[in-house]
């Protein structure tokens, strides 16, 4: 039995102890890998400095601080994830108890990616763990350091039978993919995306998967030109531009690209120095092979700004690429580096259809003062996500889905995303042994009055709150009606007995 077997074998008799259905294990989890970043940020910060120059500031801010938060929001929020959710009734249900039962789903695979690995990696194993479920964890061999200190790490904080890591390379991952799993969540490039989908349908398991491709940013002629390049570089070149939602290329009006290209330059020397290569918030390329893929990229293209490079270092200066034709090679795949390549657009129609014409991007960015102009970008194409007048911030905002569509993606998570996600949302219908008078009920002799009936009963969607103030309204027509009735009544007597009462009032004086 292979080491990959033995681990999702352990991982599934640990399972079926049940011991991860009381929340208080999961919540014991969760607490225990929120320390292991309290105390361990200096092992991971190291790692991470030697994969990918991640710097001292860069490690908290893009990898571990939002963990912690998604962490905190798990352990305060798991009761009322986990809890019952009450359903709408129909008159037939009304006296009935309907929910949805959210449910482990048993063991989990998460396959995760180098470029943010922490990030990539344990955010979905947070909303697993809250969900109650067994995870094999398969980080990334690229980012090297990270895997050991991750292997290292985390059965010291987490339950190892139950969270087992599993490392190597291509061979080791596809002989996990052999084994039966209950979800697969991979982060990674949609290639690879297409093997983990094969593999899953072998045993029917269902999949998500957190891909990339090329993210288009529009800038409109009417937005603030500084502040919008002050953000997509940012964007764009933090990690090196190895962010899977980074602006992969702009487009805009020819007429505003030199303006552009001034403004990315200012805020590329404001971020990184005039020496990229010597700033320590300036990472690297992760690998040589990355580093020749990216440098191809550039072949056909004028370069604006940047274009330095450095092979024994893994480093390409922060980049932009002017007038680039949609045949260039840097437009055939996604780019992954620090190279931003500008094409021209005439109007707000044409970007529409040049994005509409490739596959459905991960992010979509638009810049723009004007805000009916926006929506109308948001109607007319389709993305994972979309963000206006800034970037990657999307991702940190708990109460949004994040995923993909298409080819960037499918399935989504983040916060209560991810617990569901990782859930079987079960439908429960507990119907009363009463009430069996309604079965034996008649109908009506008419065939179309029977169908009438059943309609009434079957589509009749009854809210609690809408039934108790139709109830209050009934009681109201009701009184009204005695109150009508009552008065009726009293001046009928007045009107039979009044008389008698004024004679007898009469004759006895
Ligand atoms: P990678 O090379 O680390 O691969 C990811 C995982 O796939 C690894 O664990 C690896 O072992 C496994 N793998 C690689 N080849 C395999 C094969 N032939 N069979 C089975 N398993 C295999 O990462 P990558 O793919 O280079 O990551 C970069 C891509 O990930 C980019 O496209 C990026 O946009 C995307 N990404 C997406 C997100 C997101 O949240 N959507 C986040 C980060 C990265």
């Amino acid at each position: 039995m292979s080491q990959e077997q033995k681990a999702v074998e352990r991982a599934r008799k640990a399972f079926r102890t049940g011991r991860t259905k009381p929340l208080e294990y999961r919540i014991t989890q969760l607490k225990n890998l929120q320390r292991l970043f309290v105390e361990r940020q200096k092992e991971i910060a190291d790692a991470l400095k030697k994969d990918l120059n991640k710097s001292e500031f860069g490690t908290p801010l893009y990898e571990t601080l939002g963990l912690e938060g998604e962490i905190s929001m798990a352990i305060s929020k798991l009761a009322e994830w986990a809890m019952p959710r009450p359903v709408t009734k129909n008159l037939l249900t009304i006296s009935d108890q309907v929910y949805i039962q959210p449910e482990p789903l048993g063991v989990v695979l998460i396959i995760g990616a180098w470029n943010y690995p922490w990030a990539v990696t344990i955010q979905p194993l947070i909303g697993a763990i809250a969900a109650g479920n067994a995870v094999v964890i398969k980080p990334s061999e690229v980012c090297v350091h990270t895997s050991k200190v991750m292997e290292t790490l985390l059965p010291l904080y987490i339950d190892k039978e139950m969270f087992p890591v599993v490392t190597g390379g291509v061979a080791e991952t596809q002989e996990l993919l052999k084994q039966r799993f209950d979800h697969i969540f991979y982060t990674g490039n949609c290639a690879v995306g297409k093997l983990i989908m094969e593999a899953g349908a072998k045993h029917l398991t269902p999949v998500t998967l957190e891909l990339g491709g090329k993210s288009p940013c529009y800038i409109d002629k009417n937005c603030d030109i500084s502040i919008a390049c002050r953000r997509i570089a940012w964007g764009k070149y933090t990690n090196c531009g190895q962010t899977c939602i980074a602006p992969d290329y702009i487009l805009c009006d020819p007429s505003i690209q030199d303006r552009v290209i001034e403004e990315i330059k200012k805020n590329v020397k404001d971020f990184y120095t005039e020496d990229p290569k010597s700033c320590t918030d300036y990472g690297r390329i992760i690998n040589q092979r990355h580093f020749k893929r990216v440098m191809t990229l550039m072949e056909d293209s004028v370069v604006a700004i940047g274009g330095e490079n450095d092979e024994s270092e893994c480093y390409i200066a922060p980049t932009v690429l002017r007038d680039v034709k949609p045949e260039a090679k840097v437009m055939q795949e996604e780019i992954f580096g620090p190279l931003l390549p500008i094409l021209s657009v005439g109007s707000v129609d044409e970007a529409i259809d040049f994005i509409n014409q490739r596959e459905k991007p991960l992010a979509l960015y638009v810049f723009s003062s004007d805000n009916k102009l926006i929506k109308r970008m948001i109607s007319e194409t389709s993305s994972g996500g979309v963000l206006a007048n800034d970037c990657l911030v999307h991702f940190s905002v708990s109460s949004l889905p994040f995923g993909g569509v298409g080819n960037s993606g499918m399935g989504c998570y983040h916060g209560k995303f991810t617990f569901d996600q990782l859930s079987h949302l079960r439908g429960c219908l507990i119907k009363q042994l009463k009430m069996e008078g309604v079965n034996n009920m008649r109908y009506p002799p008419h065939t179309a009055k029977k169908l009438d009936w059943a309609r009434f009963f079957i589509l009749k969607q009854v809210e609690m709150g809408k039934l108790a103030r139709m109830a209050v309204m009934a009681l109201l027509v009701v009184a009204a009606a005695v109150m009508i009735q009552v008065k009726k009544k009293t001046s009928e007597m007045i009107m039979t007995h009044g008389q008698s009462v004024i004679d007898n009032i009469n004759t006895n004086d």
